[in-house]
């Protein structure tokens, strides 16, 4: 009897129970495949991670003795699509058994699932063993609930994990720390250069190209620095431990024009595709907390930990809780393009020129990046849901769906009417500048809400509010903006909303 065994690319978790034996009818395979080119453009940077990691996972299990099938995009019996690749080797190595671990994403879980329907051997799935929760402990810890409260949701996952606790109170008497945390970057001290490694992947980029893979991005392929393995990813993470965690939470929402990551960890590609798991991430936070309590406090390790054993399992267990009907929602009926230049990053915008910039140059940007300007900016300016959640999809290296669409359609873009955030996360050009020194090289000024080079954040947060006023005027959370844009007298409301319109009109030249 032979087994063969499917890994996708982002189950690279070589700790896996699978592989504790060596068995010579275990197949293990793994392939490169158009299907997963196709249904999003992708950056050029992911699909480059990605194809590096599944070859160097591959590479270091035949090295362990595993007997591994790896199917590269250019080879020439490629039928490039999991069915018909797992059909051909099921035949060609008379297997009797077909295995995967669960994915991770909605799409494949459905095919993998149909896949096996049709099977006419024995089949089995196995879970990846990499989260704190099973798919659907988000969903049961909610029940009927219309919106899920991440914080009450944190809070048992400490007490549960034992994490961070006294007995049944919070270590240091407070569950959150936010309020010492998220300060703008004071040059008080000094930054780091990020951790990055020296690839040179131009031959796996020349594959691409020659297979005619359709990506978008900017790269330099021989001279490419994520983690692409285990051991890389571990040393990230100890880098972050050592030099980055000491300031982490005081500046997590801090951005800067010379800086794309100040304090932080830039090691979720390696978490998302499984080279390190959450658990042991947390236990070298608080292992790194409690060697140097001198320069680590623990608003540092509490605001990290948060969002490793919070937002990542909560974001995780919203997906699977409410797919497939999250991908089409759309709460506020935003039906506008998104602006033309968040493919090339040419805006005279400061603070877009330099996020999206960092997007295409890097395939990364900070969460706060991500949600206050680059995602602020799409919901202020209308944008459909769907062209929102393909770019960011495509763009950073950790998207896969689950964590992308939570964020973005969820979180960012109040598609989703407050399942996540209870209020839509917009603001204006007074918080970026709060946070940021973007403003201060901007051909727009902050400070203006309409007339010459006024910032266009600054009409359209208002336009949003009274645009959306019927969808938006009874949340509690938001009470306060109506009051306020009530009382602003009727000459400023109406130059207001005619700069607004008029910035809308020409939104891909702004
Ligand atoms: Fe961004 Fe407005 Fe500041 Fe310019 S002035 S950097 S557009 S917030």
């Amino acid at each position: 009897a032979k087994t063969l065994r499917l890994i996708l690319g982002d189950q690279l978790n070589s700790t896996h129970r699978w592989y504790k034996d060596k068995n010579t009818d275990m197949i293990y395979v793994l392939m490169e495949v158009m299907q997963e080119q196709e249904y999003v453009m992708h950056h050029v940077q992911k699909i480059l991670a990605f194809f590096a990691a599944m070859r160097n996972f591959a590479h270091q299990l035949t090295k362990a003795g595993h007997h591994v099938v790896y199917i590269k995009l250019d080879d020439e019996d490629n039928a490039q699509s999991f069915d018909n690749n797992l059909q051909s080797i099921i035949k060609k190595y008379k297997i009797t058994r077909f295995e995967y671990q669960l994915p991770d994403e909605f799409r494949l879980d459905e095919q993998l699932k149909n896949f096996c329907n049709k099977l006419s051997i024995d089949h089995g799935v196995a879970d990846t063993a990499h989260f704190l929760n099973t798919r659907y402990e988000v969903r049961d810890f909610f029940g009927d609930k219309k919106s899920y409260l991440m914080e009450s949701f944190y809070r048992a996952m400490r007490k549960r994990l034992n994490i961070l606790m006294q007995g049944d109170d919070p270590t240091g008497g407070q569950w959150n720390f936010d309020h010492d945390n998220r300060k703008k970057y004071d040059f008080k001290v000094p930054l780091k250069d990020p951790m990055t490694f020296k690839h040179d992947l131009s031959a796996l980029k020349e594959m691409i190209d020659a297979k005619g893979v359709k990506y978008f991005g900017n790269v330099d392929a021989g001279n490419f620095g994520w983690p692409l393995s285990r051991k890389e990813a571990l040393q990230s993470l100890h880098f972050f431990c050592d030099e980055l965690l000491p300031h982490f939470g005081t500046y997590e929402d801090a951005m800067l024009n010379e800086h794309i990551s100040l304090f932080h960890s830039r090691i979720s590609f390696a978490q998302n595709v499984k080279m390190i798991a959450p658990a042991e991430i947390v236990s070298a936070v608080i292992a790194a907390w409690h060697k140097n309590k001198e320069n680590i406090s623990l608003a540092q390790v509490e605001g990290y930990i948060r969002q490793v054993i919070g937002w990542r399992e909560f974001m995780r267990g919203v997906y699977w809780a409410k797919m497939p009907e999250f991908e089409n929602l759309n709460f506020l009926n935003n039906a506008n393009h998104l602006p033309k230049w968040y493919w090339n990053g040419e805006t005279k915008m400061n603070c877009l020129n330099k996020c999206v910039g960092q997007s295409l140059n890097h395939a990364w940007a900070h969460h706060i990046q991500r949600l206050m300007v680059i995602g602020n900016f799409a919901l202020l300016s209308g944008s459909h849901p769907d062209e929102v959640d393909d770019w960011y999809l495509g763009v950073y290296i950790d998207a896969l769906q689950w964590v992308e669409i939570t964020n973005t359609r969820g979180m960012s873009q109040f598609a989703d009417g407050g399942i996540i955030g209870s209020k839509p996360y917009v603001a204006s050009a007074a918080y970026i500048n709060k946070m940021s020194d973007y403003c201060k090289r901007c051909h727009y000024d902050f400070k203006k809400r309409h007339g010459e080079k006024a910032c266009p954040y600054n009409s359209l947060y208002w336009n949003f509010f009274d645009r959306n006023r019927k969808q938006l005027e009874n949340n509690p959370r938001i009470g306060m903006a109506y009051r306020l844009w009530d009382k602003m007298a009727a000459g400023e409301k109406e130059k207001t909303l005619q700069q607004a319109a008029e910035y809308l009109d020409r939104v891909d030249e702004l």
